[in-house]
């Protein structure tokens, strides 16, 4: 079940292209400014239906700040996606709805808030998880 209008839909679907665009701009000047241009302007090509294309030439960057803001663009970029498919605001795991104050404070969230504790308590090696 989906507990959001479609009126608050758009809202978050507005201000996750607006996060996208500003996250792009801060990839784009933070690589420009470690000399790396050639890295901007792919950036600049992938457009949006390339920003997975994207992330993947970014991988080898290292400057946290990149890893973090490309992190960040796959999330929104995954968020479009379920925009599109009609599950935006629907967790990923359990199905149940996300709700509102949840994505109010991150727009791209995938999961609910107990899939998502239970997921980064259970993030343990692999090792760990075969009893
Ligand atoms: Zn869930």
């Amino acid at each position: 079940m989906n507990e959001l209008s479609p009126e608050q839909i758009t809202q978050f679907s507005t201000r996750i292209a607006e996060r996208k665009r500003l996250l792009l701009e801060d990839v784009r000047r933070v690589l420009q400014r470690a000399g790396a241009e050639r890295y901007a302007d792919l950036v600049g090509e992938a457009g949006d239906a390339g920003d997975e294309a994207a992330a993947s030439l970014l991988r080898d960057v290292s400057e946290a700040e990149i890893v973090r803001d490309v992190g960040e663009l796959r999330d929104i970029a995954a968020a479009e996606a379920r925009i599109a498919a009609g599950r935006y605001g629907i967790c990923i795991d359990c199905g149940t709805a996300i709700g509102w104050k949840r994505l109010d404070a991150y727009p791209s969230a995938k999961r609910c808030i107990e899939c998502q504790q239970r997921r980064e308590k259970t993030r343990a090696p692999s090792r760990y998880t075969g009893r």
